[in-house]
């Protein structure tokens, strides 16, 4: 550790760029806060430094009630970087990644839970005039605005202890919420007075106006919980099982199904969405037609296509609608998933219902889906897997619904005795398979996924939802549970953890080295993380990392 960053960069003024370089390592601070530049910069172009503010326990000073679980630790780095990131704001040289509505662990910000001390981590454009530096502006930075911003952001005397508390505690009523689901055969709970809809398609804030309107629970599914802090919480307990969700257009299906999809995070308060969560190892399917598939046994859903290949060992670098979408579902399985969500706006028509009339019309020697419909209900019987499927436009589906929601207004109501009687009337459809036969759990060739070329990473976020691999693009979109772009990088960054330590090792299936990932990231994920690159990152879930790496191009699966 060195002293003196003030008087160092005085030195420098007007000297080379690069010789920035000469102050990586630890500079201790007048008042004890610990600056560390990380990785420097090369030129006044490219990427930013990156910094790292310590900030010492007694500095900080953060109560111990709020630090000592993981979750509080997760929750408090939330906050906090939300302040540091509202502390910086107006300096276009630096900035903190402080996320969006969701409480994802993150690089930009760790409480460690050994002395709550805080360590911030942020990108620094360090400035020049043109190829020189420039100290004076530097020194600013360095050692006025940071220092400053840990006291304001970082030094719990200078924050809303009422807020921090608040913030804290949502979070660990989201976590006892979600963890309470199993005990109870629940894949998910939506809280009375919830708020669901969003601003926009592209402003994820809760909607606001007199025109929304707050979630009530159908009584025939209300459950109470007994929450830490919020005490008993009611509303509308999904239980496991075959869960269908109807009603008209425009009635608020699809944003129900969404408030489930991100149930999975954690989210701020006043979201809305504080109280609707669902289980950890639940999925969202869809249609993602171009996609690759490699060698994934989808012959329930798909057999006896016209050019005769085997489905049961599948591949494609072109997936159709159906194809894709049979293909995710069984990735998903075979990486652990218990809940699945379909929407009928994203899935695929024909992989989904194939009524009597299609039946009656295209044999089934001639037809290679198997609709989900005859599935579906296996699928849970036999291998625990639950679904909620919105679906307005078929009637196929209410005779294997354990449940069915109508959603009128917004307002959800139970219909399921109603959509029981309506379906004992026969409509001249059969039955096209018994039962969902089970996945194949895949084993990774390594050598296509390693992570290095000539000693340079070959795994980079490129913009919001792509993953570039090498010379190939990993397209995420159709990965829907990303919630913030920064999990892509995440997602890179464990890609490549597993491949340097040597997780997928030519014998470990798909499914093993997963849970040997989470195992390493059990105990904080983003040290691990960070051991890879010091970038600005959020921790995914082992679901969009199986995601990524079934679409990578040159994926190899020795089976
Ligand atoms: P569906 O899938 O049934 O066609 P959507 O879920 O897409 O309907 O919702 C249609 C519109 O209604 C969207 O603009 C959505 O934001 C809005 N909306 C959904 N739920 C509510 C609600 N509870 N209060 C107010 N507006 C809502
Ligand atoms: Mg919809």
């Amino acid at each position: 550790v060195r002293t003196g960053l003030a008087a160092q960069l005085r030195t420098l003024e007007g000297a080379q760029y690069g010789r920035y370089k000469g102050l990586v390592g630890r500079w201790e601070m007048p008042g004890g806060l610990l600056l560390e530049l990380v990785r420097g910069q090369s030129d006044p172009y490219a990427p930013p430094a990156r910094v790292a503010l310590h900030v010492p326990d007694r500095l900080a000073a953060l109560p111990p009630e709020l630090w000592r679980t993981a979750t509080r630790r997760r929750a408090l780095s939330s906050y906090l970087a939300r302040q540091a990131a509202a502390a910086v704001r107006g300096e276009k040289a630096l900035r903190v990644d402080a996320g969006g509505q969701e409480v994802l662990e993150r690089s930009s910000c760790t409480v460690s839970g050994e002395d709550g001390s805080v360590t911030l981590r942020l990108g620094a454009a360090l400035p020049g005039h043109g190829r020189r530096i420039d100290a004076r502006e530097a020194e600013r930075l360095l050692c006025q605005v940071l220092p400053r911003v840990a006291e304001q952001a970082l030094h719990y005397a200078s924050l809303d202890a009422a807020e921090v508390r608040r913030f804290v505690e949502t979070v660990e009523d989201s976590v006892a919420l979600r963890e309470a689901l199993a005990g109870r055969g629940l894949v998910g709970f939506v809280a009375d007075g919830a708020v669901l809809p969003r601003r926009s398609g592209v402003d994820d804030q809760p909607a606001t106006g007199s025109g929304v309107v707050p979630f009530t629970s159908p009584e025939q599914l209300r459950v109470t919980v007994e929450l830490p802090h919020a005490g008993a919480v009611t509303g509308m307990g999904v239980p496991e099982g075959v869960n269908l969700v109807v009603g008209g257009g425009f009635h608020g299906k699809s944003t129900l199904l969404r408030a489930l999809e991100t149930g999975v995070w954690d989210h701020v308060p006043g979201d809305g969405r504080e109280l609707v969560v669902s289980r950890s190892e639940t999925v969202k399917l869809r249609a993602e037609d171009g996609r690759r598939v490699e060698r994934v046994d989808v012959h329930a859903f798909v057999d006896h296509l016209p050019d005769g290949s085997d489905t049961s060992d599948f591949s494609t670098q072109n997936a159709s609608g159906s194809t894709s979408q049979a293909a995710s579902l069984c990735e998903a399985v075979e990486a652990g998933a218990r809940v699945l969500l379909i929407d009928e706006d994203t899935a695929a028509t024909n992989l989904m219902i194939r009524d009597a009339r299609m039946q009656a019309l295209v044999a089934k020697d001639r037809e290679p889906l198997t609709p989900l419909v005859d599935t579906i209900r296996s699928l849970h019987r036999d291998h625990g897997v639950s679904t909620v499927l919105v679906m307005g436009g078929s009637g196929d589906y209410l005779e294997v619904a354990d449940r069915v929601v109508m959603m009128d207004a917004y307002r959800p109501s139970d219909v399921t005795a109603r959509a029981r009687e309506i379906a004992a009337v026969p409509t001249g459809r059969h039955a096209e398979a018994e039962s969902f036969p089970g996945v194949v759990a895949r084993v990774p060739d390594p050598s296509s996924l390693d992570a290095e070329v000539r000693g340079r990473p070959r795994i980079r976020a490129r913009g919001e939802d792509v993953l570039s691999f090498g010379d190939h693009e990993v397209d995420l979109r159709a990965v829907e549970q990303i919630a913030d772009p920064r999990q892509v990088t995440g997602i890179g960054l464990a890609l490549e953890l597993m491949v340097r330590r040597g997780l997928l090792d030519g014998q470990r299936t798909l499914g093993q080295a997963l849970d040997q990932l989470d195992e390493l990231l059990a105990d904080g994920a983003t040290g691990p993380l960070l051991s890879i690159r010091d970038e600005d990152f959020a921790v995914p879930r082992r679901f969009e990392t199986a995601a990524a790496i079934n679409r990578v191009r040159g994926l190899r699966m020795l089976r």
